[in-house]
């Protein structure tokens, strides 16, 4: 693993609502990366997944810094004590600071949050301003459907076939830490083919 991941940036589910499964996938996966000494960089939030995974994490003796818009943490219900907090005046300001923060990505099941901070870091790392590493989680097979918009997306030549190498997919959040380690170097000469001609 290159010594430069130290730090991995979690996106995970606000929702309270969703099958169990995923909450004990979010537990599972803060539990793991703590335990392999990555620190955790996620949304701040104590509800859903990211509550689970914060929590488990730092059961686990792990590092969690929460970034968060100051006007999420007043609607927060929750709270729960991080390692460090950081309050940003916007959602730009805090997707920005999470992938500064982090070597690496990962991303659970979760709604269009989740989903748009994941394709965020993929189309960044397209354009070779994000270089690190991205892990999705495909818990229960909930990311199929995005495995196959993304092929698709590579197929129809939207993207280039390169840059099918910018993610992986695993089945369990304890694959997790093999997957970052494993994934291919990548860097700012991506730019090159962020243009598929
Ligand atoms: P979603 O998957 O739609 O629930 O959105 C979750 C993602 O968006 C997380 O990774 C957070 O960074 C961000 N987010 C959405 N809602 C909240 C919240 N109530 N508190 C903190 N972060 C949130």
């Amino acid at each position: 693993m290159p010594n430069s991941l130290r730090t991995v940036c979690v996106y995970c589910a606000s929702s309270e609502r969703t099958p169990a499964i995923y909450h004990e996938a979010a537990a599972r996966l803060g539990r793991h990366l703590a335990g392999e000494g990555f620190g955790i960089v996620y949304g701040g939030g104590a509800s859903g997944s990211m509550g689970r995974m914060a929590c488990a994490a730092l059961e686990a003796g792990g590092k969690v810094t929460g970034v968060l818009p100051r006007f999420i943490d007043e609607l927060e219900l929750g709270y729960i004590s991080l390692t460090e907090r950081h309050l940003v005046d916007n959602m730009h300001q805090r997707k920005l600071l999470m992938l500064e923060l982090s070597d690496a990505v990962v991303a659970l099941p979760g709604g269009c949050g989740t989903f748009e901070e994941l394709l965020e870091a993929i189309t960044w790392k397209r354009l070779g301003l994000f270089l690190g590493p991205i892990a999705i989680v495909n818990v229960n097979g909930f990311y199929d459907p995005l495995a196959d918009l993304l092929g698709r997306a590579i197929h129809e030549h939207f993207m280039d076939e390169k840059h099918g190498a910018m993610w992986s997919m695993v089945a369990e959040p304890e694959e997790v830490a093999d997957a970052l380690r494993a994934a291919p170097p990548w860097s700012a000469a991506a730019r090159a083919f962020a243009v598929p001609r």
